[in-house]
């Protein structure tokens, strides 16, 4: 099996782990485990592009549902090579459990396209999308399946799919759809700070992880890996906090130095070299194979999954592990990590911030109004503390380790709701 197949299949294999230990911690009802194990729907569609040169290239993309007990599904659309339906899957179930987590009045859902938008211009992003949204369908809607954006998909692109989504639409109602999609850009619909929210969530789990074990982030040494829309809004913020960044890991390559890496200098560096990392001149270039198990204090991924696992979770010194990426850590690599005492904040609380400014947006575009910066920032912390704090109570309730219990929380919410409605019919 190569590499990536086997990072493919790994993340629907721990998202599975993670839930069958949190249903047996919790007790669970048998019944209700058999619904939350299964996806509500999963949708492949097969759609032609006219590319730059004349010919047409066909796209498969994908959209997976996983459950929708307490509101529409939510969740992002990515485009990278790894993308197939168990990676759509698993991140969908994800989803569940983070809108659940937060409070939000949503599901779970999540789908992109498996290609490397590197290898194509601005103009075939643009019809790949477009066509890609035509697609789907009905399959989305504002109160219905409203996607965002992950991996390797922007403001720009949300912007593009609710233009074509709305553009199906009846002139006289167009604009009862916008909010299709969020992570627009704040020009058409979208949400001052949505940009950072998952970046500024990250931070602010890690502030009340540091204030739990009552320590500080002053001079604290991290390490991040990916420098895309999390990693680069979380470098900003733990700066903030007086943190010093000590390697950075991208798709480009691992760049290190022990005295401190600027992050806004990393930031406007990466602006001229279409995100990349590579080749920062106030850095040395190290072999990524070093890059976990570097010192530090706290370790951020904020790539793709399965990074972390039996072959590198023994090599890693940092005290804690906060998940800015979905599922970076497998079931082995985790059963490492916690004999060595490593803790984690798990993705479902730790990067829930860029859901929870989704939430606003789409709540912003329901009822018409604008929110200013302040207001977004100001109620995004309140919430994440507010998770934050139902982890800690439920760990210490249930005795277990902080992923268990953000799950038992997700869990408790979706099987309350089970347990009132019943099953139709
Ligand atoms: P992005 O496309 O903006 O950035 C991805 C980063 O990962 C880039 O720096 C890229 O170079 C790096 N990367 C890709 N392959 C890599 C590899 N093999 N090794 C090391 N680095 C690699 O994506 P993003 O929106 O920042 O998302 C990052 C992670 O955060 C994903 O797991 C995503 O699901 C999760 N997440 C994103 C959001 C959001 O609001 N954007 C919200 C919650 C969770």
């Amino acid at each position: 099996m190569k590499v990536e197949e086997k990072r493919k299949t790994g993340m629907y294999e721990s998202v599975m782990h993670q839930f069958n230990n949190a249903a047996e911690v919790m007790g669970l009802n048998p019944e209700i485990k058999k619904i939350l194990a299964a996806t509500n729907n999963e949708i492949v569609v097969h759609f032609p592009v006219k590319m730059d040169d004349g010919k047409i290239q066909v796209f498969t993309g994908y959209r997976v549902q996983h459950n929708n007990a307490l509101g529409p599904y939510k969740g992002g659309l990515r485009y990278h090579a790894t993308v197939d339906i168990d990676a759509a899957k698993a991140l969908a179930m994800w989803m569940t459990w983070k809108t659940s987590l937060a409070g939000l009045p949503y599901g779970g859902g999540k789908g992109g396209i498996q290609l490397d938008p590197s290898k194509y211009s601005t103009a075939e992003i643009e019809r790949i999308t477009r066509r890609f949204t035509h697609a789907l369908g009905d399959n989305i809607g504002p109160d219905y399946d409203i996607p965002a954006p992950d991996v390797n998909t922007t403001a720009q692109m949300m912007a593009w799919i609710s233009d074509t989504y709305m553009s199906t639409k009846n002139p006289l109602e167009r604009s009862r759809f916008a909010h299709v999609v969020t992570g627009k850009p704040v020009g058409s619909g979208g949400l001052e700070g949505r940009d950072r929210a998952t970046g500024f969530g990250v931070v602010v789990s890690i502030q009340a992880w540091a204030d739990w074990k009552k320590t500080t982030l002053k001079d604290k040494k991290y390490i991040v890996q990916g420098f895309g829309n999390v990693g680069h809004w979380a470098s900003l913020f733990m700066k903030e906090k007086g943190s010093i960044l000590t390697a950075v890991q991208d798709a480009s390559g691992t760049i290190y130095n022990p005295n401190g890496i600027d992050p806004q200098e990393l930031l406007e560096y990466t602006q001229t070299t279409k995100g990349n990392v590579a080749g920062f001149p106030k850095a040395e270039a190290i072999d990524p194979s070093l890059f976990f198990g570097l010192d530090c204090d706290i370790l951020i991924p904020a790539a793709l999954g399965n990074q972390i696992t039996d072959e590198n979770a023994d090599s890693i010194k940092a005290a804690v592990i906060a998940e800015g990426a979905n599922g970076p850590i497998s079931p082995e690599g985790e059963s490492i990590l916690s004999k060595k005492g490593i803790e984690i904040i798990p993705d479902i609380l730790c990067n829930s911030g860029g859901v929870i400014g989704s939430y606003y947006e789409w709540l912003q575009n329901k009822q018409g109004e604008i929110w200013s910066i302040e207001d977004v920032i100001g109620r995004l912390e309140k919430q994440v503390l507010t998770s934050f704090k139902k982890v800690v109570d439920a760990a210490s309730e249930y005795k277990t380790d902080f992923r268990t219990a953000a799950y038992i929380v997700a869990i408790k919410r979706i099987e309350l709701t089970y347990n009132q409605r019943g099953v139709f019919p």
